[in-house]
């Protein structure tokens, strides 16, 4: 048996950030081997795990965990969960406010993660979260006289 002590303070003090509720209505598939987990996903095996559509896929957790990022892969996962329930962002910025406000450095990154946390450094102030999030909030009016 192996276990794991996930603490999610961080989860919970961004949803708190962008008032949203936690819940854990989500399916958590922990992959066999990091090659399982490559050809499920198609992703390389510096990413830890992917969200789709209610799923959140990881790295076996005992890799991500030698590897030292086990508990972020999971709330940066579950923020995507989360954030898809309640806004409709653009790719980059969600990525971008996740990577963000979990406090990931830029140069912990590779690839498209790399430039997502660049281009929101440099688009986007602290300060203007709140307004720029709400725009996105589903069924806001904002977004919904953007529509055709
Ligand atoms: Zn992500």
């Amino acid at each position: 048996m192996k276990v794991y002590d996930l603490s999610l303070n961080q989860l919970y003090r961004i949803a708190d950030l962008l008032q949203i509720q936690v819940d854990f209505d989500v399916l958590l598939v922990e992959t066999e081997s990091i090659y399982e987990f490559h050809t499920l996903t198609g992703k390389p095996y510096h990413v830890g795990g992917i969200y789709v559509d209610g799923v959140i896929m990881t790295q076996p957790f005992d890799v991500l965990e030698k590897k030292g990022v086990l508990e972020q892969t999971i709330v940066h996962e579950m923020l995507h969960y989360l954030i898809q329930k309640s806004f409709t962002m653009p790719r980059w910025f969600e990525e971008g406010l996740i990577l963000y406000l979990t406090g990931t450095r830029v140069e912990e990154l590779k690839g498209e993660h790399r430039d997502y946390l660049e281009r929101f450094m440099r688009e986007v102030s602290y300060e203007d979260i709140p307004n720029l999030v709400s725009c996105y909030r589903n069924g806001n009016f904002i977004n919904a006289d953007l529509g055709p």
